[in-house]
């Protein structure tokens, strides 16, 4: 079985647009609270949720596209969710599946990543686990006691796929009033402690469950980012391990210009909508699918139709007089009518605009470049986190992440 990251449609700029990036809100339900979730409302509804055939349908009828991103809900409340991305595999030849999660069932996220990982053995898997803070931050901004389970699932994903290049280990920080004062130190400990491949960090966006926990503005986004810059080009070093030198500095590129440029436009954007440089392509490389059927351009506009009025038929979908009207509604480079902070249209938009996005690339390295400072995540450094953040050091010692005194770590 292949282990080497490959063929990622992250790798492959084009300006051709087509349906490329799946978005299925996969279950309304959720086992956490969290006061930043922009889907509270949504799932409040508690509308049915597509059932299995209907999803199978729009499987059949969408043609080949490169990425399924799951959402919801929690993912791993859907008990399906393995047959349904090896149906997406099967049918639609996908490349790369994000699968993000609040890692609470980390014992089934092993299982069904082994399942995927044997069934689809050429697919790369992004999982991603959401921590906010350290222990009782975490803890309030997700309204559930997961800390310690989060953490947890993130060491057994690391035990189990330490050396597996197809399964992307990615920590997701969404920033609010809860854990805007210690970020730096999580992106630091987060970094040191827990060996992921990559760590996002973002504001909190849309229609919080919570209101007021949106704190950040465009000056102080940017002065978090460029504080945790450095962690970035560590983040590039360590995807680049094990690669030739040719690859490992493209990779390096590619990586460190897309985090940077996405942050930059993310930033931009928060205090007022501000055009990208490039077009948003929702609704023309875009499809987000609720779990109640209807359907959008990208998860911050309004639905515009159910699937169950096409016949569950993605191509009918894409090709409808909604679909068309929202993407004139949207508008096109400057003059559109809407700008965003949203990552996955960010970089989605990003490999369909190369002309537009290249020198970008290479302004957000030369930045990157200029913010870097030595940074020290040694023992002893990660031990003083832990005191001040007052984390459990026999949970942790539990979990295996530190023994005793002196710390195994899972590096
Ligand atoms: S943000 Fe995600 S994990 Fe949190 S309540 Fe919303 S759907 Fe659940
Ligand atoms: S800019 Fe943002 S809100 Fe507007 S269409 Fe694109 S993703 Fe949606």
């Amino acid at each position: 079985m292949t282990t080497k990251r490959s063929g990622s449609s992250f790798n492959s700029m084009s300006s051709k647009r087509k349906l490329e990036s799946v978005f299925l809100f996969t279950t309304g339900k959720c086992n956490a609270k969290c006061a930043m979730c922009f889907y509270a409302g949504d799932m409040e509804q508690k509308a049915p949720e597509l059932s299995f055939d209907e999803i199978k349908k729009l499987s059949e009828s969408a043609g080949d596209f490169n990425r399924l991103w799951l959402s919801g809900g929690e993912p791993t409340l859907r008990e399906e969710l393995p047959e349904i991305i090896e149906m997406f595999h099967r049918n639609n030849h996908i490349k790369d599946v994000n699968f993000p999660s609040n890692g609470i069932k980390g014992e089934l996220i092993i299982e069904w990543l082994k399942r995927l990982r044997k069934n689809c053995p050429d697919l790369n898997i992004a999982i991603s686990i959401s921590l906010d803070g350290f222990g009782a931050t975490h803890d309030t901004q997700r309204g559930v006691p997961s800390f310690y389970r989060a953490v947890e699932t993130l060491k057994l994903i690391n035990d189990n796929f330490k050396d597996d290049g197809k399964v992307i280990k990615n920590i997701a920080t969404v920033i609010t009033k809860y854990n805007v004062e210690e970020v730096r130190d999580f992106v630091a400990w987060t970094y040191g402690r827990l060996n992921v491949t990559t760590h996002t960090i973002e504001a909190a966006r849309g229609v919080t469950r919570e209101n007021g926990v949106k704190v950040l503005n465009e000056k102080s986004l940017r002065l978090i980012q460029d504080d945790v810059a450095p962690y970035y080009l560590l983040y590039a070093k360590r995807i680049g391990e094990g690669m030739s030198g040719i690859a490992r500095s493209l990779t390096k590129f590619f990586y460190v210009g897309l985090m940077r440029a996405m942050y930059d436009i993310r930033a931009q954007n928060l205090d007022k909508p501000t055009p990208w440089g490039m077009d948003c392509t929702a609704g023309e490389t875009t499809l987000v699918l609720d779990y109640d059927g209807r359907f959008r351009a990208c998860e911050l506009r309004d639905p515009i139709g159910n699937v169950k009025d096409y016949n569950c038929n993605i191509q009918d979908i894409m090709n409808s007089d909604a679909m068309k009207k929202e993407i004139e509604a949207i508008g096109h480079g400057y003059k559109a009518n809407c700008w965003c902070t949203h990552g996955c249209w960010i970089m989605s938009s990003i490999t369909f605009n190369p002309l537009k996005m290249i020198g970008k690339l290479f302004k957000s390295n030369s930045e990157t470049k200029k913010l870097n400072v030595p940074v020290h995540v040694d023992e002893q450094t990660l031990r003083n986190l832990e005191a001040k953040y007052h984390l459990d050091t026999d949970k942790l010692a539990e979990i295996g992440l530190i023994q005793g005194e002196k710390t195994a770590g899972v590096a």
